[in-house]
């Protein structure tokens, strides 16, 4: 953690107190004298809501309840430490060119939330609004993404068709030559897409959330949810029993485990997600480029690194790990797409778990169990939705009722078949 902190300091906004000089003062100490950026609590007996999980979701969720809806006994459970999950383990893509109108709705409300978002945090989470293009590698796709861009623009969304000529100009290093195994016919991209650096957006939440007295309990498993008939009571967790009137789970990868806990089944699927970043070079490309055919996205880290996703593997898991072959392919696909990636080392792969429902579309819910709330099922696509999720879910557990942007993403659909059928939302579903 001693490293998160050093580096959340230096992407704090703002304050002078936070000059080259201490930043000068602290590197000669050996990093040891930062100001902690959140306290570190015992858990009280007894709060008014728990929110389990300390992703960017959970902690997004836990500073919406206290700053909009003025709850203020709020705490934040952890297993392990907040932003270890998914938050810091995705390739941050931000969106929110969906299908339908359902996801039109929750995904940009959140793109709205993100371009204030290092102003409302007083946290610089360097979003950057670079574009995120996705490419079609026939007629067929690209007769489909003209579809879609059309339905994308009804609601009100930024999205344009891009020919082969306009892609090549944007991103020189792709390869747009005919005779390529997945040629490129053209694309579509959406302007106010972009990234953001995962870590700030815990770490700038999570600051927030304390600075508004939320109790942030790291290392503390949740294992068990507690009940006095129909309704939740508290919960049991490795450092002993806390009670609650109200029960957040954000727990991402282990949904469904949770879920169990409380006897309860959620139509949902956990798979391994990989991704890898090469070694840093110059900058060569400035925007965000998906291969939905392919299985294959890439990107450039501040740092240099080309960031590079993959689908999901095919087998249900939670060991946080992926399958070499997907990795291959991902990469058998980039050189083709971008042959200077041949001449780059892989400085790091690594997976998470993400989430799946069968329409691939989140759950943000009420329970049978009264008080208990579900926020999940964000798949392989759930960190652009962290501020919209997090900000509808607070309003859910606040209220009791979901307001108009969750209520599609109720389980009742589930029985309804009512579906928000999101699969190929961008074919790698980011
Ligand atoms: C490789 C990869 C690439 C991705 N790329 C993108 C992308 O480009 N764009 C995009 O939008 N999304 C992407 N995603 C998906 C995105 O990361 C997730 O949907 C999102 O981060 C989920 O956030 P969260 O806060 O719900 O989950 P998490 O950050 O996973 O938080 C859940 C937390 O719950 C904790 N927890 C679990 N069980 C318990 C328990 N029993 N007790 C206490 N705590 C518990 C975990 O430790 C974890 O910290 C990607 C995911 C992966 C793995």
């Amino acid at each position: 953690m001693k490293g998160s902190a050093n580096g959340m300091r230096a992407l704090r906004g703002g304050a002078s107190r936070y000059s080259i000089f201490a930043l000068a003062r602290n590197a000669l100490s050996y990093h040891e004298n930062w100001q902690k950026a959140w306290r570190s609590p015992e858990p009280k007996p007894e709060y008014d809501v728990i929110i389990v999980g300390g992703g960017g979701h959970g902690l997004a969720t836990a500073y919406y309840l206290a700053s909009v809806h003025g709850v203020r006994n709020i705490a934040v459970v952890e297993k392990g430490w907040i932003g270890g999950g998914n938050t810091g383990r995705n390739t941050t893509i931000i969106r929110s060119n969906y299908l339908w109108d359902e996801s039109a709705g929750i995904y940009e409300h959140a793109l709205k939330l993100w371009e204030g978002m290092s102003q409302e945090l007083n946290f610089n989470v360097m979003f950057s609004q670079r574009g995120v293009l996705t490419l079609a590698h026939s007629e067929h796709e690209l007769k489909e993404m003209r579809r879609r861009v059309e339905a994308i623009r009804l609601n009100g969304i930024d999205s344009e068709v891009m020919s082969p000529a306009q892609i090549k100009q944007l991103v020189p290093i792709i390869d747009t030559n005919p005779g390529i195994r997945y040629p490129v016919m053209g694309g579509f991209i959406q302007r106010r897409g972009g990234t953001a650096r995962h870590d700030a957006v815990a770490w700038g939440y999570a600051r927030a959330a304390d600075d508004l007295g939320v109790d942030i309990i790291q290392n503390c498993e949740v294992t068990g949810i507690l009940r006095d008939g129909g309704k939740v009571t508290g919960i049991e967790t490795s450092r002993g029993t806390i009670k609650a009137k109200k029960v957040g789970v954000v727990t991402a990868g282990h949904s469904g485990v949770v879920a169990s806990m409380a006897g309860l089944n959620l139509p949902i699927d956990s798979r391994p997600l990989q991704a890898l970043v090469s070694e840093p070079i110059k900058p060569c490309i400035d925007t965000v480029v998906m291969s939905n055919a392919v299985h294959m996205y890439i990107s450039q880290s501040d740092k240099g690194e080309l960031v590079f996703g993959a689908g999901v593997d095919s087998y249900n898991s939670y060991s946080q790990r992926g399958s070499i072959p997907t990795v291959e392919s991902l990469l058998a696909a980039a050189v083709e797409l971008y042959p200077i990636v041949s001449r780059l080392r892989v400085l790091r792969t690594w997976g998470g778990i993400v989430d799946t429902c069968p329409d691939a579309s989140p759950i943000i819910s009420k329970t049978p169990v009264d008080g208990l709330y579900f926020n999940c099922g964000w798949g392989t696509g759930g960190f652009k939705a962290t501020p919209g999720s997090g900000h509808v879910f607070a309003d859910l557990i606040a209220r009791d009722e979901p307001n108009a942007i969750a209520a599609p993403f109720s389980l009742k659909r589930f029985e309804t078949g009512y579906l928000i059928d999101e699969h190929g939302a961008a074919g790698v579903a980011h």
